[in-house]
């Protein structure tokens, strides 16, 4: 299993990490020993000052697909949910000045929390889900997929040029504005169109 994640694919965080609008959807991957066992607690790393929560969709993947046409998409997905792409943004920030590849800062152990699924079935539009972050009661990262600059099925278009897409394959589809740091001792929890799918703890 794979895990493709997709970044820059809110204008609004885009502008906060003073990056540069995409002509194409920046991707990257995470190793499947990144995502965190469930009811498993988060343990900051000691190689980072700086974790970042980022709140984003996600996507299972149900069969195998390459060169996947945009018409077609989605019949490669029943299933949506809701998941942190954990960033150790100091490492990134230095990697990204020294034009090295970011794995380190996005693929380390835990970094990938998946929530609970829920069947696609249950939303009218997908181009239209709220979401949400909570950090400690309070919420931190309101988003909806109508902001994506690309949208689930374009994605899943465009990343299936690349890499085979395999049943089990999970799509973070990028974070809204709001990104911040975690501390020990924090509780998050992230909703989907008002369904708590995942909460856990700092360490
Ligand atoms: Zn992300």
């Amino acid at each position: 299993m794979k895990i493709i994640c997709i970044g820059r694919n809110y204008a609004a965080h885009i502008e906060e990490l003073d990056n540069e609008r995409p002509s194409e959807p920046v991707v990257f991957i995470k190793p499947d020993s990144a995502v965190l066992p469930k009811e498993q607690d988060f343990y900051i790393p000691d190689f980072s000052e700086e974790i970042h929560y980022e709140v984003e969709v996600l996507v299972k993947i149900n069969k195998v697909g390459k060169h996947i046409n945009e018409k077609f998409a989605h019949t490669y997905y029943e299933e949506v949910g809701l998941g942190i792409d954990f960033t150790a943004r100091d490492l990134q920030s230095k990697l990204k000045k020294e034009g090295l590849p970011w794995e380190k800062a996005k693929g380390f152990d835990g970094a990938a929390v998946i929530g609970k699924w829920l069947p696609k079935s249950n939303f009218t539009d997908l181009n239209g889900l709220d979401f949400s972050l909570h950090q400690n009661g309070e919420v931190v990262q309101k988003g909806n997929t109508a902001m994506m600059l690309w949208k689930i099925d374009e994605l899943i278009a465009y990343v299936s040029q690349f890499f085979t897409l395999k049943k089990g394959d999970i799509i973070f589809t990028g974070t809204p504005e709001g990104v911040g740091k975690i501390h020990p001792n924090d509780y998050l929890s992230g909703v989907l169109e008002g369904k708590e799918l995942f909460s856990l703890k700092i360490k």
